[in-house]
């Protein structure tokens, strides 16, 4: 085992429940929206929200979709799909509020805490996230993940996002870290577990995002993911870490 002094954090689904936080917030808007919303299936505009969000992140990190756009038009495709003749005005209010609802949900993954906690002390602790500048904080707030890290390196800091090497370099230069006593533990395959690899930090992967993802590809006819590469820990949730901490 070796012997870390610095463990970066990804936040959104590995320590922040983007999923469960997301799900909340979309049941309280269906709610406040229960008249234009009347005839939808939840689950079946979770699926496809999931899915184009999913779809345009990833243009985001690779700097194709600015985020105005990105905030819009994942919401206006999931309607789309699940056939609710949404006029942009609509749209923009329902993503608004989504906007302001969701970084306030609390609901970490099962065991951040607990994590944590064990770790504090032993390593030093950061963030290192490609989620938006102005609303991390409010999520860090709401699920009482201040107080564990020195830095919290944001993509918008430094104009690169994960899985680039620039973010990885800027986190290694504020926080005085070397990349060969750095653990990276997040649940995005390319942003995290390729992007600290390529940097020459150690992984661990939470499969969590992924396992529920391959859940959905399944149920849809597809097959799951696979990778040709093995991250340094791969971990089903973030208990499991302090076997290898
Ligand atoms: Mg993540």
């Amino acid at each position: 085992m070796k012997n870390y002094k610095h463990l970066f954090f990804d936040l959104d689904g590995t320590l922040w429940d983007l999923r469960l936080n997301t799900r909340v917030t979309l049941e309280q808007l269906f709610e406040k929206y229960h008249t234009q919303l009347n005839d939808i299936h939840f689950d079946h505009f979770f699926a496809r929200y999931h899915h184009h969000n999913d779809h345009v992140w990833a243009l985001y990190r690779d700097g194709k979709m600015d985020k105005e756009t990105l905030r819009y038009v994942r919401f206006e495709r999931a309607m789309h799909d699940v056939g609710i003749d949404a006029d942009q005005q609509f749209v923009r209010s329902f993503s608004e509020d989504f906007m302001d609802i969701c970084p306030k949900q609390p609901h970490t993954l099962e065991g951040a805490h607990d994590v944590l906690d064990y770790c504090s002390g032993k390593y030093q602790m950061h963030i290192i996230t490609n989620g938006f500048i102005e609303v991390q904080g409010h999520k860090m707030n709401a699920a009482k993940l201040n107080g564990y890290f020195e830095h919290v390196i944001n993509s918008e800091h430094c104009g690169v996002r994960k899985p680039h090497a620039g973010i990885f370099e800027y986190a290694m230069k504020m926080s005085g870290a070397t990349p060969q006593e750095s653990l990276m533990i997040g649940d995005d395959w390319v942003a995290d577990i390729i992007g600290a690899r390529d940097y020459g930090m150690d992984q661990a992967f939470l499969t969590t995002t992924e396992d529920l993802l391959n859940e959905m590809q399944i149920g849809e006819g597809h097959h799951p993911l696979r990778h040709n590469y093995k991250p340094t820990y791969t971990i089903s949730s973030l208990t499991e870490l302090k076997k290898y901490l």
